[in-house]
């Protein structure tokens, strides 16, 4: 396992739409394996395989002390609305405050091929949003009106030392 270069807002990579993954062998476990030690090593909840510069199907989570690899995830059922702060490991030092549903279901495989589902609200449904939005090539800044809407971090909205900040921090995927 070893910790790869996250790639940042601005290179073209992050913009592509990740391939369905077909194979489930070596390539991809060794993948799997770097992209969680990355995203420990961040660190964040979670890390798609654009973000590594492959443009593949497949992002971890890990919340809750519980990792899921997903491999051509797609949300088959959302409810709700919910509006938080939300990170991105690709554009370091930067939050905003995104409405997502408030719970998603996705149905996708494991690292075997094996069909799973997963469902989650609260961080881990907003991570599972989030990561599936990578592998469309889209990101969080995708929802705002304005970069004006992005707040540094270490600040809230009026530039002081917010408590914000800190929930924000554990929501880097
Ligand atoms: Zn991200």
């Amino acid at each position: 396992m070893s910790v790869r270069p996250i790639v940042l807002l601005g290179d073209p990579r992050l913009r592509l739409k990740g391939l369905p993954v077909e194979s489930f062998g070596r390539f991809l476990h060794g993948l799997l394996d770097d992209m969680t030690e990355t995203m420990r090593h961040a660190p964040g909840v979670g890390l798609a395989a654009p973000q590594v510069g492959e443009a593949l199907q497949a992002c971890v989570i890990e919340v809750g002390d519980r990792l899921y690899e997903l491999m051509n995830p797609r949300i088959v059922r959302a409810a709700g609305d919910d509006r938080d702060l939300e990170g991105c490991l690709s554009l370091p030092g930067f939050y905003a405050y995104v409405t997502r549903r408030e719970k998603v279901w996705v149905v996708a495989q494991n690292r075997h091929g094996k069909k799973i589902k997963v469902s989650g609200s609260g961080l881990l449904g907003r991570a599972l949003q989030h990561e599936l939005d990578h592998l469309d090539g889209k990101l969080f800044i995708d929802y705002l009106e304005s970069m004006d809407e992005l707040i540094p971090i270490g600040a809230d909205e009026d530039g002081v030392e917010g408590a914000d900040t800190e929930k924000a921090a554990r929501a880097l995927a």
